[in-house]
């Protein structure tokens, strides 16, 4: 069984993370033999101002000088990834995008679906549960057309709508078998992820992942993490899941190609 020692998912200033090199050392520090940086991306004007927040389709290149020079500075492996956000409406866009800016790896993710907002806190503190079920339905739907887009390595927070207190119990098992199904005949991997995602979030719920696991889908790593400290402690975090729920991983380098 792979032990994975790496996080695919952590965020820098180039979105809404800690500097770059402060990232990079505490998950040196932790004993990681690789880190990948994933801003947040946003490449049209959302309905929820996501774009006005995240300007890194703009300052990716500055931010690959940045990696460069880092390289040089820490015996880690730093890879040069990006998270996507993922709007069926898009693909096309996310599509020139990943292309001219060539990441080591894009992990595509859906933060919010149609007109439901999913990860912008107390915004269902009103709905009822018509209007939950509806915002699961399409988040779901949207992590399958993301996931048969090809567009991605990963599929950023898979579980998230379970992780969010509000939505929690509206994932069906018809929703988990649209995932697996169009997982198993992709080549997107399924992100286990350790982000909080608000201060009471649920935790990734093992009976949910695996399902996953038996019908033999493997996960990448990924933290979520902002501040430095969060790494190790998410890290610790993640490997428990692992153990516990006897999941299989990928190691960092069969997701995608290193950057030359
Ligand atoms: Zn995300
Ligand atoms: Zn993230």
């Amino acid at each position: 069984m792979p032990t994975g020692h790496y996080d695919l998912h952590t965020h820098t200033t180039y979105s809404d993370g800690s500097e770059l090199r402060e990232m990079i050392a505490a998950a040196q520090q932790a004993g990681l033999d690789a880190i990948g940086l994933s801003d947040h991306c946003v490449v049209w004007d959302d309905p929820f101002d996501r774009s006005d927040r995240f300007d890194f389709h703009r300052t990716y290149e500055a931010r690959r000088s940045d990696i460069e020079a880092a390289r040089t500075e820490f015996e880690i492996t730093v890879r040069d990834g990006v998270e996507m956000n993922y709007d069926p409406n898009y693909e096309d866009a996310i599509e020139a995008f990943l292309e001219s800016a060539e990441f080591d790896y894009a992990i595509g993710s859906v933060h919010y679906a149609g007109e439901h907002y999913i990860v912008r806190k107390g915004f269902f503190a009103d709905a009822d549960d018509e209007r939950k079920q509806e915002a699961v339905d399409t988040y779901i739907d949207w992590q399958v057309h993301l996931i048969e887009s090809e567009l991605f390595d990963v599929i950023g927070h898979l579980d998230l709508c379970e992780r969010m207190p509000a939505l929690a119990g509206f994932l069906s098992d018809d929703h988990i078998t649209a995932l697996i199904d169009a997982l198993t005949n992709s080549s997107t991997i399924p992100e286990i992820n350790g982000g909080k995602v608000f201060d009471d979030a649920n935790a990734n719920d093992p009976h949910l992942l695996e399902r996953f696991r038996d019908a033999g889908i493997r996960f990448a790593l990924g933290s979520d993490a902002h501040r430095p400290a969060e790494i190790g402690e998410r890290f610790a975090y993640l490997s428990d899941i692992v153990a516990e729920s006897d999941l299989a991983l990928l190691e960092h380098q069969e997701i995608a190609g290193e950057r030359e």
